[in-house]
């Protein structure tokens, strides 16, 4: 988000994928950039007002995003800021989902939603009882998705089992660190368990919530 590299419609016409850069959910014409697709686009409004963010989040002249988020959070509070972010994530998974055909849910939704994330997160993970979300995505040199059925696995335990039955293979080279920026399908998949606090796996099929993530992945993204 900070550098506007989540795939709105005109940070995608920019790298030159076949789509029109503008909003598809008002009819206002504008742009979808990070300003709009969050903050500006009038299917947001009640969201941000009823956060109280009306008047608060407006752009300055032609600041970037990241000049915005840091000129914006040092006039919120630390807990207005956590919530003013996870309301952006949660903003932008909706936009995608109705993208796609699903729902959007009404606004009242949206913001208790996001109040009762912030307040599991703070109560759960701060104070150290720790929940996370964990995923594994396997490719082979081609890029290809390889997990196969019987060799899924459905734990921590058995995804450990699998990576070092991978790393025996002779064309495995061994790990590297990869920030989440570069694998964007583990990290949405990941992000998706922590949500909805489920385990699941597929094999065979692509999950709904990664497609876009597994395209753009493609050594030549559509
Ligand atoms: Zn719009």
């Amino acid at each position: 988000m900070a550098h506007s590299w989540i795939p709105t419609n005109s940070a995608l016409a920019h790298r030159h994928i076949q789509v029109e850069p503008y909003c598809k959910q008002c009819a206002t014409g504008a742009y979808e950039n990070v300003f709009h697709a969050l903050w500006g686009c009038r299917v947001n409004r009640e969201v941000c007002n009823g956060a109280g963010f009306y008047g608060k989040i407006q752009r300055q002249g032609r600041e970037d995003v990241l000049a915005f988020l840091m000129r914006i959070s040092s006039s919120f509070t630390k807990d207005e800021s956590e919530f003013f972010l996870v309301l952006s994530w949660n903003l932008w998974y909706i936009r995608n989902s109705v993208n796609h055909g699903g729902h959007k849910p009404q606004a009242s939704a949206i913001l208790e939603w996001g109040s009762k994330f912030l307040q599991e997160f703070r109560e759960r993970v701060k104070v150290g009882e720790g929940i996370a979300g964990l995923s594994s995505v396997v490719r082979d040199h081609e890029v290809n998705l390889v997990m196969k059925e019987e060799e899924g696995c459905r734990d921590v335990d058995g995804l450990i089992a699998q990576i070092k039955w991978l790393l025996q293979n002779e064309r495995v080279a061994g790990i590297s660190f990869a920030f989440r920026e570069a694998n964007q399908v583990a990290h949405i998949l990941a992000n998706d368990a922590l949500i909805n606090k489920a385990s699941a796996m597929w094999v065979g099929v692509v999950p709904l919530c990664a497609s876009q993530a597994i395209r753009r992945d493609l050594p030549y993204p559509l």
